[in-house]
């Protein structure tokens, strides 16, 4: 076990199984720094790492070479900082760096991505009072309008750098918008817009691909790319082939299992009627583990190779399926289905609920028992 790491200690008897394949995500991380060739990769691990363990990840990833983290909030970096400060890697914070935050940042060598001008005065501030300029990147809107200094703030910057001066500049970061789709034209527009901000600007790295940004090609490369998703096994873009590794399997106990004859109505509501005589297993998840409630009517398990429909709604706790088709054997109180996994990916489960992967991920819940699967030798 990894030190510093809150892990579950125990699988209690009746929960799901979360397994979590660690050196997947050092694989993915491997593939994505070979398409990348000289740009250095980078992680995303937002939102505990997108529901699968930021503390883990990150320091799986850093033993695979990964320098620099980003983190959405205040608090996931300075949580994250606590757990890898041995590492001495980077940690940036995409949220920026709010008024009055700037001494926690500075304390815990948290790099902000800075998004607007006060911050940037503020910044400098708090590096004359440090005694040495502090590092920060610089976030420009380049069409997400989200996040960013706008094309206007931007171009103030340009005619008067000396506003840039006091802060150690790591990095110049924009966001791309439409990746997931290689033909829509707003990469190129973004991408155009990237370099002429560049240009502009006193030199500094740049950043600006995410996952599906990195499978655009090298244009979009640059010198530190952002993948997240991918790093996750999901797939960075839509409709396309998914090269990356899977990351997460995740196994539903069946805690009864129950004849139904025709008529027989299933669940809450009792939105599902059978019209045949059968059998339903009832599985430990449910909505408060982030099996979506969306995905009733849609969303599958699997037993080896059969596919078994959920049947009826989903409950907090628990899902209803069609075992039917299953061998009769293989279906009994305490036998695992597969709820995620290489039959039923995390894209799959995604599109069974009207959602995204990342949105899967991140739903993932805190009642499943979690297992991290590494090998601690690997690189
Ligand atoms: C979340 C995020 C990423 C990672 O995006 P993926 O699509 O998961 O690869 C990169 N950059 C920024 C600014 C983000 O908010």
């Amino acid at each position: 076990m990894m030190t510093g790491c809150r892990t579950s200690t125990e699988a209690a008897a009746a929960a799901s199984l979360l397994r979590i394949d660690l050196d997947a995500v050092a694989a993915n991380y491997q593939l994505l720094s070979r398409r990348l060739a000289t740009a250095a990769c980078g992680a995303a691990v937002k939102a505990d790492a997108y529901g699968i363990g930021a503390c883990r990840v990150a320091r799986r990833l850093a033993r695979a070479g990964c320098r620099v983290f980003f983190v959405a909030t205040l608090d996931e970096a300075v949580a994250l900082r606590a757990e890898v400060a041995d590492t001495g890697v980077d940690i940036a914070v995409l949220c920026g760096a709010l008024p009055g935050t700037e001494s926690v940042l500075a304390e815990h060598r948290l790099i902000p991505v800075i998004n607007d001008p006060g911050q940037i005065a503020r910044w400098r501030r708090a590096g004359e009072r440090a005694g040495v300029p502090l590092d920060a990147m610089l976030h420009v809107d380049t069409g997400m309008n989200r996040l960013g200094l706008s094309p206007r703030e931007t171009n103030r910057l340009a005619e008067d750098p000396e506003l840039l001066g006091g802060v150690n500049w790591r990095c110049l970061v924009s966001h791309l918008a439409c990746a997931d789709d290689p033909d829509d034209p707003e990469n190129t527009v973004q991408l155009d817009r990237v370099r002429a901000v560049r240009a502009r600007l006193p030199a500094m790295p740049v950043s600006l691909a995410n996952s599906a940004g990195i499978l655009l090609g090298p244009d979009w490369h640059f010198d530190l790319a952002r993948p997240g998703i991918a790093l996750y096994g999901g797939g960075p873009q839509s409709g396309r082939k998914n090269p990356m590794h899977r990351v997460v399997t995740l196994l539903g106990r069946i805690l009864q299992v129950r004849d139904i004859e025709p008529g027989m109505r299933v669940g809450y509501g009792g939105d599902y009627q059978a019209c045949s005589p059968g059998r339903v297993a009832t599985v430990a998840a449910g909505y408060a583990d982030g099996y979506l409630r969306s995905s009733a009517g849609c969303a599958r398990v699997h037993l080896g190779r059969i596919a078994l429909p959920v049947v009826g709604r989903v409950s907090m706790d628990l899902i209803t399926v069609d075992v039917t088709e299953a061998p009769e054997a293989a279906v009994f109180p305490g036998a695992l289905v597969e709820l995620l996994g290489g039959r039923n990916t995390i894209d799959d489960a995604a599109a069974a609920a009207g959602t995204i992967s990342y949105e899967i991920l991140t739903s993932l819940g805190r009642r499943y028992h979690r297992e991290y699967l590494e090998d601690a030798a690997a690189g």
